[in-house]
């Protein structure tokens, strides 16, 4: 049975560091050291510099998955172009069983009060099978996200244990955030993860917090202050990008 309650609380929010519409226009500079993207929250998601790699926050440990097949820690200094973050103290949680990630979207929509507010999900458990990807190292000049991703990396792996991070977040907020669900995964040796494709969860528990507060943080790289922003179809470029 699911216990507690989403209603969001007063003074939390989520921060988000750049924007999605800005990856999908190919601006990968990095340009938020990873300790302000620390000091905001200890749960969320985000890109390597030049788009190396996926970022994991889980427990305040900053890893990036890279396509190398490698998991890192990162480093106070290093830069990130995109970062969606929280301070997770969740307000509810939910033991799950036997759920492909179809069947997990439809369960999380069924729990959730209103699919127009952010939530932020932590999901410990083990898998049958977890297919993630991994975006490669962009060379500049950069190319946008959709031709990016095309290099990118898939794996899948079958038994796995470990946890899954990130956000549903509202339709409307596509190219700004990502709409619907987006979900990072760490396994418990921390040695595999990346961006979640695709999965099926054997058991576990979903953690969850409700947030009616949504906080953006412009870049300020010159990459970013001489784009030119006005001409993005970005809708089916995220969704081909974001697995969706
Ligand atoms: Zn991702």
């Amino acid at each position: 049975m699911p216990t507690g309650d989403l209603r969001p609380r007063p003074g939390k929010g989520v921060q988000q560091f750049s924007f999605v519409d800005a990856l999908v226009a190919g601006l990968y500079e990095g340009a938020f050291s990873a300790a302000d993207v620390a000091a905001a929250g200890d749960l969320g998601v985000g890109c390597g510099d030049a788009l190396d790699g996926e970022l994991v926050l889980v427990d305040g440990r900053m890893v990036l998955c890279r396509a190398n097949g490698t998991v890192q820690d990162v480093a106070a200094d290093e830069r990130l172009p995109f970062a969606e973050v929280v301070v997770f103290e969740p307000t509810f949680s939910h033991e799950v069983a036997g759920l492909g990630e179809k069947q997990f979207e439809d369960l999380i929509e069924s729990l959730v009060p209103s699919n127009n507010l952010f939530y932020a999900l932590r999901v410990e458990a083990s898998f049958d099978r977890m297919t993630v990807r991994e975006a490669v190292r962009q060379q500049a000049p950069y190319r946008g996200l959709a031709e990016a991703v095309k290099d990118q990396r898939e794996t899948t792996v079958g038994e796995t244990s470990g946890t899954m991070v990130g956000f549903k977040g509202p339709d409307v907020f596509q190219g700004l955030s990502v709409a619907d669900f987006h979900l990072h995964y760490l396994d418990n040796a921390g040695t595999f993860g990346g961006h979640v494709l695709d999965f099926d969860l054997v058991s576990g528990v979903v953690s969850m917090e409700a947030y009616s507060t949504f906080v953006l943080k412009l870049p300020e790289v010159e990459s970013y202050l001489a784009a030119e922003l006005d001409d993005i179809s970005a809708d089916a470029d995220i969704r081909a990008a974001e697995g969706s």
